[in-house]
């Protein structure tokens, strides 16, 4: 039995296509897998912001609180200050308004901080929000066009699947097993094509004799690299 170019070509043909098809259907969870991880990641920067934001709040609140005190404070030093007995006492009381005068002004600084981090927090709480959505509609989207197009590409892969079982009696028996082993560790460069008298797969050129043997629809490998060869 003599096996022709053309038969091997259009195995070679076969297993290329269910290649492709292999690739797209396992491409698309991979995919969507990305997708979904990009929106977790918006979700967590979103949830961060939104604790810093907090943060900042709770921070200025307790800041807030401790100028009133302070203020209530200056207040009472000021009626004590009408009450002063002495120079000394007076002095004294002039000296802990001051101090509390400074330190008020350090916390109207830092609470005006706080305002303005609350602010930038708010921008990209703002920022991350449109982004989280836009992520989780392009995520929705891929899912639905990918999971539209399995039923197609399942059909598509068990009619190479059975085209490719029908292709495969053209390898005579006694190179079935050999032939296997190639599929299983090259899938679609199982086989290689002659081209300028060489293995289109890793250059080697033929020795005549294989040609002669090709031409003759005998099966024969690559020496190089183990590749069923054939003519195009
Ligand atoms: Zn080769």
């Amino acid at each position: 039995m003599s096996t022709t170019a053309a038969d091997l070509k259009d195995l070679h043909e076969l297993h290329r296509r269910l290649q492709a098809v292999q690739g797209k259907l396992e491409a698309g969870p991979k995919r969507i897998a990305a997708r979904e991880q990009i929106v977790s990641k918006k979700e967590t920067e979103l949830e961060a912001a939104r604790q810093k934001q907090k943060q900042l709040k709770m921070t200025s609140d307790q800041k807030t609180l401790q100028l009133k005190t302070n203020e209530a404070k200056i207040d009472t030093l000021k009626r004590k200050l009408n009450e002063a007995s002495s120079n000394r006492e007076y002095e004294i009381i002039t000296s802990q308004i001051e101090a509390d005068k400074v330190a008020n002004s350090v916390l109207e600084d830092e609470i005006l901080e706080c305002l303005d981090g609350i602010d930038a927090q708010a921008k990209a709480i703002e920022k991350l929000q449109t982004e989280l959505e836009a992520s989780k509609a392009d995520f929705g989207q891929f899912k639905t066009t990918f999971e539209a197009t399995i039923p197609d590409l399942q059909e598509e892969n068990d009619k190479l699947r059975s085209s490719l079982k029908e292709a495969e009696t053209c390898i005579p028996v006694s190179e079935r097993a050999q032939y296997q082993r190639l599929v299983a560790a090259h899938s679609d460069t199982a086989l290689a094509a002659v081209e300028s008298n060489a293995c289109s797969e890793c250059y080697t050129m033929l020795e005549p004799n294989i040609m002669v043997e090709l031409n003759m629809g005998k099966i024969r490998f690559c020496r190089a690299c183990g590749r069923l060869l054939y003519r195009e």
